[in-house]
């Protein structure tokens, strides 16, 4: 985000001609459809989805690529994305837990879904029945999957290989036991090994070849089945990432993993909150709790509805930056449950309004720089704002207002 307030454009998308304050009382003029008067709204570009999934698609050189849509979609809403990506031809979901997993099924009926948490919110003879292919965690799981399909057939099933990471998946010592003993794969339709890096923003670290390296051999002395470790940034990276299956979340999303190598994706998501009130203040008043500001000089203050509760970093208190009325302005004060103060003075008498919203990320205003400055990853501040605002989606069109608003504030 650029520093200091910037003035002279034009008018923003959602900007009335410049009133004074208090002479405008329609606020319902002010704001664009869908957009909701008292509290944050997330307007999810559907066209940028699709884009992005294009762009994904053009660079990953493997036999299937995936979407992974744990955390409702990372926010943006599994009921609109899974068809949207399931009619772009996306045939496999990755999702976290069983209950996400289940509705996927219904959101696309023909294609594969996964299960990242592996047995534990059901069992192998429940996966079977609701067709879902559990990615087992340890040897444990292995076991009872193995066991389950002795007693009812072949079931399919991925396994998650620990290559380092140390969070799920059989450690070496337990991938070991599978390759001196394959029995205990007995009845299992192994459909995809699967790893996961420590490094995802940097694919080409030391350790990431490490596990990589270790995947690999491990694999090649296991029974074959395609090989899964490419997330985001390895589908933008060296075609040796790419291996059999991808599973991409964050790239169809607009958000960049790998800020060292520009991916072509586009913002699909907006957060905006409305003005609830502006108001001069004289020098020396205290805004927000605990007097955490106090103005040096006579200022306008925009008050927004939004805070914490929202899922906005308690972090962005006195260093946050939102665009409104064609420029940036900055937070000032603390961040509250749902308030948050932005120093409107620089943009000139009359120029904000209640009704009128402010962005906090979207085109023009990069998530990943407010994530910077809030000292959270980028997929963090996505998801708690996103999960929680009014969600509003927009596809081609209706979406050049927006882009032309962030554009001015550039
Ligand atoms: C979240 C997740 C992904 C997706 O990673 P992105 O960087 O968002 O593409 C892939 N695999 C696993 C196991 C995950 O948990």
């Amino acid at each position: 985000m650029s520093g200091g307030v910037m003035r002279g454009a034009t008018m923003s998308g959602n900007a009335p001609h410049a009133d004074p304050v208090g002479t405008d009382w329609s606020n319902t003029a002010l704001a664009s459809p869908g957009l909701s008067l008292d509290r944050p709204t997330v307007t999810i570009d559907l066209s940028a989805i699709r884009h992005n999934w294009h762009a994904v698609a053009r660079r990953y050189t493997g036999p299937r690529l995936g979407a992974v849509v744990k955390n409702d979609a990372y926010g943006l809403g599994a009921d609109r994305v899974v068809p949207l990506l399931a009619q772009l031809g996306c045939q496999d979901f990755w999702v976290d837990h069983v209950d996400a997993a289940l509705t996927i099924r219904q959101l696309a009926p023909a294609s594969r879904v996964f299960v990242l948490n592996g047995l534990a919110g059901s069992n192998a003879a429940r996966c079977r029945a609701d067709a879902l292919v559990p990615v087992l965690v340890d040897e444990r799981e292995v076991a009872q999957a193995s066991d389950e399909a002795r007693r009812s057939g072949p079931l399919k099933v991925a396994i998650h290989l620990d290559s380092g990471l140390s969070r799920v998946g059989l450690d070496a010592a337990a991938v070991s036991r599978l390759i001196d003993q394959p029995a205990l794969l007995r009845g299992l339709d192994v459909v995809a090994w699967v790893t996961h890096l420590g490094r995802f923003a940097d694919p080409d670290a030391t350790e990431n070849i490490e596990q990589r390296e270790r995947f690999l051999a491990w694999t090649d002395r296991l029974p074959p089945a395609p090989r899964s470790i490419a997330t985001s940034s390895c589908v933008f990276a060296d075609r040796s990432w790419h291996l059999d299956i991808a599973r991409v979340g964050s790239a169809l999303y607009g958000v960049d993993t790998t800020p060292s190598m520009p991916q072509g994706l586009r913002p699909a998501v907006t957060l905006s909150a409305p003005v609830l009130r502006v108001a001069k203040v004289p020098a020396g008043t205290e805004i927000g709790y605990a007097g955490s500001f106090r103005t040096q000089h006579a200022c306008t203050m925009a008050t927004l509805a939004i805070g914490y509760g929202d899922g906005l970093p308690f972090a962005l208190a006195n260093c946050g930056q939102v665009a409104l009325a064609g420029g940036m302005v900055p937070v000032v004060g603390g961040v509250s449950m749902g308030l948050v103060s932005v120093d409107v003075t620089a943009l000139g008498e009359g120029r904000v309004q209640p009704g009128m919203h402010a962005t906090l990320f979207g085109p023009g205003v990069r998530l990943e720089q407010v994530a910077a400055a809030a000292r959270v990853a980028p997929n963090a501040l996505l998801v708690a704002c996103a999960s929680q605002a009014r969600r509003r989606y927009v596809d081609d069109a209706l979406t050049q207002d927006m882009a032309m608003t962030a554009r001015e504030s550039e």
